[in-house]
């Protein structure tokens, strides 16, 4: 699947750092013939993906659309719609179908998003959905919780 991942509070913290396993999450998703597009609503985030060392991981780095999420694609040229995206602003979840993730804000001891996160990749691709209440069909409206 093209899986989408967003920057801010989703796998960059306040305080610059990554959430924690992204780097070994993207890799084993990437040898789980994913691709890995990283996107932004503040723009093309390559000084992130190069800092932290996501580069080799990565398929694409674009602008995130904040609004009318699926026509928006073609003005800041994505090339294709994502099929999973991941993100804690729920609006994009629920508009492509995805993983909503609670916000990351500092670096701390225990954070277990990054294998809940491929926990419902997994789900989703061996059975089109997942029990985890984090995950969010495409065109779903629905409160979290
Ligand atoms: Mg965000």
């Amino acid at each position: 699947m093209k899986i989408f991942f967003d920057v801010d509070y989703t796998i960059l913290g306040l305080d610059d750092t990554l959430r924690p396993n992204t780097l070994e999450t993207l890799e084993q998703l990437k040898q789980d013939k994913h691709e890995i597009y990283i996107w932004s609503g503040m723009g093309e985030r390559w000084e992130v993906v190069e800092k932290h060392q996501l580069t080799p991981l990565v398929s694409g780095v674009y602008e995130k659309p904040t609004h009318h999420f699926h026509e928006r694609l073609e003005e800041l040229g994505v090339p294709f719609e994502p099929d999973f995206v991941i993100d804690d602003y729920p609006e994009v979840v629920s508009a492509f179908g995805g993983v909503w993730v609670p916000p990351y804000f500092f670096k701390r001891s225990f954070d277990e998003e990054m294998n809940r996160i491929y926990r419902i990749v997994n789900d989703f691709v061996h059975t089109g959905t997942s029990e985890d209440r984090q995950y969010r069909a495409k065109g779903t409206i629905v409160p979290l919780f």
